[in-house]
């Protein structure tokens, strides 16, 4: 392996409060660990990434993964140490055995990481002869920089003692990419000294290294307001709202038993269909591949097509899903409406929404299943079919590359 990415998120976070540590905190609909597990999870130059977490942590990690269609890229969690900088070194001793040649640390704090950041502090490390062994993400220090007395005011405000020179400042980052070898050896070597990221360590060491720029937006969140204000990023970054909506009809034919929204519900008659005959799902997949302007199921999976027969609908939604986070987008909502005097929709309204939403990797709260009759009226009310009704509200940033109408769902198979 080539490039391994070590995500910290082994920390406590007693300074966030809050019921849930801030790495699991929902941030635009999903933890806050997954945002950055997802970006250098996809990111090409990544061969594997591995997160150092902690024991009390283990089932909210399984959550996480298990919400979203996780990278094939995500290997076993190890468990991290007391403090950062141990969590960090056990991380890099456990990935050893896999002999990267480049390791990418970061910190599950900053998850709005870019894959231009991603590349930005892979190029020097990577770079042949460039004479550096690492790399980070930094700010320079644009305001005045002041030293404070241990002294304070009658009020308690602390005096100041000393402007610092900013020349020449900077503020570090993560990530933070390294020569995997070299980095290795400084943190075994800084093993009874304390320091706060890890080029201090490789400073130690006496390796060089590079500062690239870092990015406003890599915020780290420690308390509330710095959520919020990630939660504000990211709206603006995905600011392109847009809904889609899919209708799909199937007809009933003999059988024992209907599958909608992924759930089998016993019934006295079956849906006649090349696939599954899931017309719900069928239309969840439209609304989705229209939302953004990837065609219509038709296109991707055609009827004629043998290889989709008997292929179980959540393969087009999953599908529908995955094109759409390709372009960076996220889904807000699904909203569906199964029309059919019977079965009975209700009592598996439960099941069907956490099914769709473990397919399309959303929260359930996002989802929504409910049923209707057309008062015996037209086709549905005459018990000749079912009908199914689907609205997805999904965002994209505005700018994307495009390129999810270029059908390729056999790469699935
Ligand atoms: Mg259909």
């Amino acid at each position: 392996m080539s490039t391994i990415a070590l995500i910290v998120a082994a920390g406590s976070s007693v300074r966030f409060g809050g019921a849930v540590p801030k790495t699991y905190a929902m941030l635009g609909g999903q933890p806050v660990l997954s945002h950055s597990l997802q970006t250098l999870g996809a990111h090409p130059a990544i061969d594997a990434v591995r997160v150092v977490i902690q024991e009390d942590h283990r089932q909210l990690y399984a959550q996480t993964l298990t919400d979203r269609r996780a990278s094939p890229k995500i290997l076993e969690p190890v468990l991290g140490g007391g403090e950062r900088q141990e969590s960090v070194r056990l991380g890099l001793e456990s990935i050893a055995p896999l002999s990267p040649q480049t390791v990418i640390i970061h910190d599950a704090a900053r998850p709005l990481l870019t894959s231009t950041l991603i590349e930005r502090v892979l190029a020097p490390v990577q770079t042949e002869n460039s004479g550096v062994s690492g790399a980070i993400a930094a700010l320079p220090v644009s305001d005045t920089v002041k030293r404070s007395t241990t002294e304070t005011t009658s009020a308690g405000q602390p005096l100041i003692a000393k402007t610092v020179d900013r020349r020449n400042l900077w503020r570090a980052q993560t990530p933070q990419a390294f020569d995997f070898r070299a980095i290795v050896a400084a943190h075994q070597m800084a093993v009874n000294d304390v320091h706060t990221d890890d080029a201090a360590i490789a400073e130690a060491s006496g390796l060089d290294v590079a500062l690239v720029p870092g990015e406003m937006e890599n915020l780290k969140i420690t308390n509330a307001e710095d959520l919020a204000r990630a939660e504000m990023f990211l709206s603006a970054q995905r600011g392109d709202i847009r809904v889609g909506n899919g209708f799909d009809t199937h007809r009933f034919e003999s059988g024992d038993h209907v599958t909608l929204c992924g759930v089998s519900i016993p019934h006295d008659k079956g849906l006649q269909g090349h696939s599954d005959a899931d017309a719900a799902l069928h239309a969840v997949t439209d609304a989705l591949l229209s939302a953004i302007g990837a065609g219509d199921i038709g296109l991707h999976f055609p009827p004629t097509d043998e290889r989709w027969r008997d292929e179980p609908s959540e393969t087009f939604v999953a599908y529908a899903a995955e094109r759409l986070r390709e372009m960076n987008g996220i889904i807000s909502n699904i909203d569906v409406t199964i029309i059919c005097e019977s079965p009975k929709i209700a009592p598996h309204r439960e099941n069907m929404k956490n099914r769709l939403a473990a397919m399309t990797g959303v929260d359930p709260t996002r989802v929504s299943v409910k049923g209707t009759t057309t008062e015996r009226l037209g086709f549905t009310g005459r018990g000749e079919g079912i009908s199914a009704l689907a609205t997805a509200t999904i965002r994209l940033p505005y700018s994307h590359s495009n390129l999810a109408d270029t059908p390729r769902g056999h790469q699935l198979k």
